[in-house]
């Protein structure tokens, strides 16, 4: 067994064109998040946490922001190749379990969609909590978006 960890941060975009992304899910009403992808925090949590639990080093490293070919690209693409590296090096993911820290939006609704987007991806359980950080710091302030995930690997049989 492999364990990994995952966290990212995005903030808030003045855009009104941009989409709130996050765990492959459009969340509708709110701002969406500034990134050089569709910013989606939570996918890029996930991704960090199995690239870690195989020692596969970090997102940055496979999609980097300096790269034109990521621009606004969706994060689904990151996580099936992620995936796909983690297959290749001799790993099926066991678990995964993710905690969103927002002040807003509400989440709560959401997180059932989440699962569901990355439990089928991902292909193994995946848990999505959300919190909020009691109004204290950035995310408390509305400045942006956050999210945590751990990943458990076993070794292909
Ligand atoms: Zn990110």
């Amino acid at each position: 067994m492999r364990i990994g960890q995952g966290f990212d941060i995005h903030r808030f975009s003045d855009d009104p064109q941009r989409e709130l992304r996050l765990g492959l899910v459009t969340i509708p009403g709110s701002a969406g998040l500034v990134g050089h992808s569709d910013a989606d925090a939570v996918t890029h949590a996930v991704i960090d946490a199995l690239l870690g639990a195989a020692q596969l080093g970090d997102i940055g490293e496979y999609f980097s922001d300096q790269v034109a070919t990521w621009a606004g690209a969706d994060s689904r693409v990151f996580l099936v190749s992620a995936l796909a590296m983690v297959r290749e090096a001799g790993y099926v993911v066991e678990n995964v379990d993710v905690t969103v820290v927002a002040e807003a939006p509400k989440l709560g609704s959401f997180k059932k969609d989440m699962e569901r987007e990355l439990t089928t991806v991902i292909g193994a359980p995946v848990s999505v909590k959300a919190t909020t950080m009691e109004r204290l710091g950035p995310i408390g302030n509305r400045e942006g978006i956050a999210a945590l995930a751990v990943a458990l690997l076993k070794e292909q049989a």
